[in-house]
């Protein structure tokens, strides 16, 4: 049998959920129109940038050791700050995730008595020991930065009042996250963080805004650097790695800014001279070249996932209809049960590890349960597809990821059917 419907069976969906999803797919042409279209300008965008640097065979070459006059490396930069509009850019393996890459930007760019600002409420979780909201060793804190915090409007909008009063003489540095990462809160689009950035220029010209750019980058034609961020941060094994990347971050932005940060990466008078590319700059301009396409299958399905969700009865965010601003979509379950089964749907539908079954476990720095679905060939990459959530009310999940749109649609309609299968939903 040759047919895709009868492969489907094989692995272990059911005609009834594969007819469910034909049927949910047919009601989301326009936002898949959308979404190609976006794919289609940033692919562009990253073929420009490589052919105005003149991208070539010995920019892929190995480099060792110290590293010096290691052109690829020069070169993958300026690429990158060609397709962010910046003017320069620090893109590493040496910088290990996301975090890392955060915590780099911010230690550079403050100094002791400065005060960094957020204006849109709490930051993502891992970034609260970077300044040292929770205490850690090597906090911001610790170097005697302070932190302020704007939270949001109920109704999830800026606090435009609260921020002009917030900004004072010691802010130095605003950061933005684009994504609400695991919160309720919505993500932003480029423009409106555009809007932010204006209104903190305008109350105070020489601070800094920097832009917490994860699972955002290439949702939308433009980034935050086309809009006036003087820092944009991410990592690697997310969007802009492509799936192909092993490890790293960037950073993009003002040149002074980015100088500082290759100075706190490597060492004050060695900077960004340093740093050897230990083999991976094929996979690094591979990825990115590879990244609008990758990040566009991650977005189908997470409108897919929403769209299947929805008809099921089920609460998600943000919903089919809603233009994406990052690659990430909550389902809230309703029950242990269902954030069980969901997982494993996911699990099963994985080109690494499908014969392995989550179950809920207690992390270390997590209150409740976690539960957690990946099959990934670059470890906790969550570009590839992905599941993860605390078991507690209201046992939300939220599904990232798919370096293909079909490897995404195959692990939604599995989740379908290991719901159905678990009596959990009827159709
Ligand atoms: C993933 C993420 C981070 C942290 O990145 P890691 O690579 O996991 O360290 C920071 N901010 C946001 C919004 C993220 O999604």
């Amino acid at each position: 049998m040759t047919d895709t419907n009868s492969i489907y069976n094989r692995l272990g969906v059911s005609d009834q959920v594969l007819r469910f999803g034909q049927e949910v797919l047919e009601g989301l042409t326009d936002q898949f129109r959308h979404i190609d279209q976006v794919a289609e300008f940033n692919q562009a965008k990253v073929i420009a940038a490589m052919q105005k640097n003149r991208v070539n065979a010995t920019h892929f070459n190995l480099s060792t050791g110290y590293g010096y006059d290691d052109e690829g490396r020069d070169n993958l930069e300026r690429v990158y700050a060609d397709c962010f509009g910046a003017e320069a850019a620090l893109v590493r393996p040496q910088i290990t995730c996301g975090t890392h890459a955060l915590a780099l930007a911010l230690g550079a760019n403050l100094l002791p008595g400065d005060e960094l600002l957020s204006p849109v409420g709490g930051p993502y979780d891992t970034l609260e020991e970077v300044i040292g909201i929770r205490p850690s060793p090597c906090s911001l804190k610790e170097y005697g930065v302070s932190y302020r915090q704007v939270d949001l409007l109920p109704d999830g909008g800026f606090d435009y009042d609260g921020i002009r009063a917030a900004i004072n003489e010691k802010t130095r540095l605003i950061t933005i996250q684009r994504s609400k990462g695991y919160a309720t809160r919505p993500s932003y689009s480029v423009e409106e963080i555009g809007k932010l950035i204006a209104f903190c220029k305008e109350c105070k010209p020489d601070v800094l805004c920097m832009v917490d750019n994860c699972y955002g980058e290439f949702v939308e034609t433009q980034e935050p650097t086309n809009v006036g961020a003087d820092m944009v941060v991410g990592s690697l094994i997310k969007n802009l790695g492509g799936g192909l990347a092993p490890t790293g971050g960037y950073i993009c932005g003002r040149k002074s800014c980015i100088e500082r940060c290759a100075y706190r990466l490597s060492a004050p008078g060695l900077g960004r001279e340093v740093g050897a590319n230990l083999g991976l700059l094929t996979s690094f301009y591979q990825g990115l070249f590879l990244a609008p396409t990758v990040v566009s299958s991650a977005v189908r399905g997470a409108v897919f996932a929403a769209g299947c969700y929805e008809r099921l009865g089920f609460r998600v965010v943000p919903g089919s209809g809603e233009t994406r601003r990052d690659i990430i979509q909550a389902v809230e379950l309703g029950s242990r049960e269902a954030m069980v089964a969901f997982c494993k749907g996911i699990q099963s539908a994985a080109p690494v590890d499908s014969y392995v079954t989550p179950e809920p476990w207690a992390m270390p720095g997590y209150e409740s349960e976690v539960i957690m679905a990946a099959g990934a060939f670059v470890q906790g990459a969550s570009i590839e597809l992905s599941a993860d959530g605390p078991i507690r009310p209201p046992y939300a999940v939220y599904f990232q990821g798919g370096l293909t749109w079909f490897h995404a649609k195959l692990g939604i309609l599995m989740s379908i059917q290991k719901l159905l299968d678990a009596g959990i939903i009827e159709m």
